[in-house]
C-alpha cells in the first residue's frame, strides 16, 4: 500500500506529536508514525516524555514528596501520623494510570485534529519517501508526502563497560519501575535524571550514594544555585560525590559493586541497584538510508539548520535529536515552529529563553545566561537576590529555602537571566521567561504589581534588589 501526505512526522513524542497536531491545523493532511510500545506491547503515543520521562517521573517526584514531607515535615505544622507505610505497588499503578491516561488522550487529539496514526518504525527512503516495518521488522508500508518532519528523539546512553542487566543496572525507564525501595542505591550521573530518580528513592528511604564524573556540581547552573542546591541535597542524605568517575560495575549474587576514580585513588561501593543516568543519545539508529540526504553528526545528531532545516529542503528534524537542550518544551517549540515553516509562516523558537526546571526539593530553576557566560562575553551586569526565608508565604508553607538572583544588563538594565532554587520555582520562572521574551528590564518587573502573600514576591523584590531597593532584606 503506498500513500500520499502533505506532511510525514516520525516520532510522537512531544516534538513530533505537536508538530503534526500543528500541521493538521494548518490545514495538511498529516501522519504520524511512532514505534513506542508500553509495557503490555502496546503502542503508546506520546514519545519518552509521557511514556518514560517528564511525567512518570514527576508522578513519582509527587508521590515521595508527599511521604517525605508527611514523615518529615507535617510533625512542624502539629500533624503527626502514625505507622505510616508507603505501598509501592499503588504508587507505581498511579503512575501508570496517569501515564496511560494522557498517552490515550494525545490519540484523542490526533483524532480530532484527523491525523493519522501509524504504528511503525519508520525510515526515511529518499526525499519524498518513508517505508514503515511493523514491530516484527516486517515492511507494511510506503508513504510519500511533500514535508518530513523527524523526531525520533533520544535514548540512554549505555556505557561500553557498564551494560544494563534491566535488573541491578538498570536505565532511568528501569528506574521508574522499581517494584520496591532499593536498600542501597548507587546513580551514577548527578544530571537532571540522575538527580531526580535518586531523590525519589531516597525519599522513599533508600540510602543513596551518587557519582559523579565532574568536579563541579550542576555546573550549567548558576553556581551559588548549585551550592545552595547540593547544601540542601546533602541535608536530606543524598551523598552526592563529585570528580568521581564510574568505571565498571561487578554484578554479584548480593548485589553491584561500583569502581571509581577519584582524584588519584580507586574505591568501591557496595549497593543493592545501580541507575545509570550518564546522558542520552539521538535515536537516529536505522532511521534514515544512507543515500537520502540527510546528514547525522559523528554521535548520531541529525544535522540541521537555526530553522531545523536538514541537508534535504523538505525533510526537517527537530526535540532531542538535534543539537540544543533535550527538553520537551524545546522539542515542542520547534515542532510548532517548523509546522508554521512549512506553511510559509515565520516559526519562531527563542533558544536563549528555554527554561531549565529540576524537580527535586527545593526546586531548581533557569533561563537566559549565567554569571560565568556573561563573564566569558565580557558584559558588564548587576544582579538583584531574594531569599525565600524574607517571603511570608514561604515561611507559611515551611519551605522557606533558597533564593531567586536575577541578572541585567549594567546599562541597559534588560534582565539577562533569572536563576532560583526553592519551592515552586519550576512555576515562578514562567514570569521570567515571559519578562525576557517581552525584553523586559529588571524595572518593568520591579514595577509590576505581584500579590501578597505569594512566592512571586521573591521575583518581585529580586528585581528591586537589582536597584538595591528591597523592601524586605537587610543590605
Ligand atoms: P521523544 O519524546 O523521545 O519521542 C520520540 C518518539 O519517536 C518515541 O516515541 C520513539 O519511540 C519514536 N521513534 C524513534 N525513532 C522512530 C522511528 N524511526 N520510527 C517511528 N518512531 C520512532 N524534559 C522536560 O522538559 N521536562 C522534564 O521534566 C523531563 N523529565 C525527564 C525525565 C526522564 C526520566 C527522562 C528520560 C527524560 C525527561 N525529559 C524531560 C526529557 C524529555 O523526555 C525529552 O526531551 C522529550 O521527550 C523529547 O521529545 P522528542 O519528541 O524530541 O522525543
Ligand atoms: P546529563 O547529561 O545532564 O544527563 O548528566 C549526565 C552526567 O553523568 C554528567 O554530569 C556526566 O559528567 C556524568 N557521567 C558520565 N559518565 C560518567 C561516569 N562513568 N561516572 C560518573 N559520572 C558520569
Amino acid at each position: 500500500m503506498s500513500e500520499n501526505f502533505d506532511v510525514i512526522v516520525v516520532g510522537a513524542g512531544p516534538g513530533g506529536y505537536v508538530a503534526a497536531i500543528r500541521c493538521a491545523q494548518l490545514g495538511f493532511n498529516t501522519v504520524c508514525i511512532d514505534s513506542q510500545v508500553n509495557p503490555q506491547g502496546r503502542a503508546s503515543l506520546g514519545g519518552t516524555c509521557l511514556n518514560v520521562g517528564c511525567i512518570p517521573s514527576k508522578a513519582l517526584l509527587d508521590s515521595s514528596e508527599q511521604y517525605h514531607r508527611l514523615s518529615h515535615q507535617f510533625p512542624k505544622h502539629g500533624i503527626t501520623a502514625e505507622n505510616i507505610s508507603v505501598d509501592i505497588g499503588q504508587m507505581q499503578a498511579r503512575k501508570r494510570n496517569i501515564v496511560n491516561g494522557l498517552t490515550g488522550g494525545i490519540a484523542q487529539l490526533f483524532k480530532a485534529n484527523k491525523v493519522v496514526s501509524i504504528h511503525g518504525f519508520a525510515k526515511v527512503i529518499s526525499e519524498h519517501t518513508v517505508t514503515v516495518t511493523n514491530d516484527n521488522g516486517q515492511l507494511v508500508q510506503t508513504l510519500s508526502a511533500t514535508h518530513i518532519i523527524l523526531a525520533p528523539g533520544s535514548v540512554p546512553i549505555e556505557l561500553p563497560s557498564i551494560p544494563f542487566d534491566h535488573r541491578s543496572v538498570v536505565d532511568s525507564t528501569g528506574a521508574l519501575n522499581f517494584e520496591q525501595v532499593p536498600k542501597r542505591l548507587g546513580v551514577i550521573g548527578a544530571g537532571v535524571i540522575g538527580l531526580e530518580l535518586g531523590s525519589v528513592w531516597n525519599r522513599l528511604g533508600a540510602d543513596v550514594v551518587i557519582l559523579e564524573a565532574m568536579d563541579e556540581f550542576l555546573m550549567a547552573a548558576d553556581h551559588q544555585v548549585a551550592r545552595e542546591a547540593a547544601r540542601q541535597f546533602k541535608k536530606q542524605g543524598l551523598d552526592i560525590r563529585l570528580g568521581a568517575m564510574v568505571d565498571t560495575v561487578d554484578v554479584g549474587q548480593d548485589g553491584v559493586s561500583l569502581t571509581y576514580r577519584q582524584k588519584d585513588t580507586t574505591a568501591t561501593e557496595a549497593v543493592d541497584s545501580v541507575i545509570v543516568a550518564v546522558g542520552r543519545r539521538p535515536a537516529t539508529d536505522g532511521l534514515l538510508s544512507p543515500d537520502c540526504g540527510v546528514s547525522t553528526d559523528a554521535r548520531g545528531f541529525i544535522e540541521v539548520d537555526t530553522d531545523c532545516r536538514t541537508a534535504v529542503d523538505n525533510i526537517w528534524a527537530i526535540g532531542d535529536a538535534v543539537r540544543g537542550p533535550m527538553l520537551a518544551h524545546k522539542s515542542a517549540e520547534e515542532g510548532v515552529a517548523v509546522a508554521e515553516r512549512i506553511a510559509g509562516s515565520a516559526g519562531h523558537v527563542n533558544f536563549h529563553t528555554v527554561p531549565w526546571v529540576i524537580y527535586t526539593a527545593p526546586e531548581i530553576a533557569w533561563a537566559g545566561y549565567t554569571e560565568k557566560e556573561l563573564k566569558a562575553q565580557q558584559r558588564e551586569y548587576k544582579t538583584g537576590s531574594f531569599p525565600f526565608a524574607a517571603t511570608g508565604r514561604a515561611k507559611a508553607m515551611e519551605e522557606a529555602q533558597g533564593f531567586v538572583k536575577l541578572i541585567a544588563d549594567k546599562h541597559t538594565d534588560r534582565v539577562l537571566g533569572v536563576h532560583m532554587v526553592g519551592p515552586h520555582v519550576s512555576e515562578l520562572i514562567g514570569e521570567c521567561v515571559l519578562a525576557m521574551e517581552f525584553h523586559a528590564s529588571s524595572e518593568d518587573i520591579a514595577r509590576t504589581i505581584h500579590a501578597h502573600p505569594t512566592l512571586s514576591e521573591a521575583v518581585h523584590e529580586a528585581a528591586l534588589a537589582v536597584d538595591k531597593r528591597a523592601i524586605h532584606k537587610f543590605g
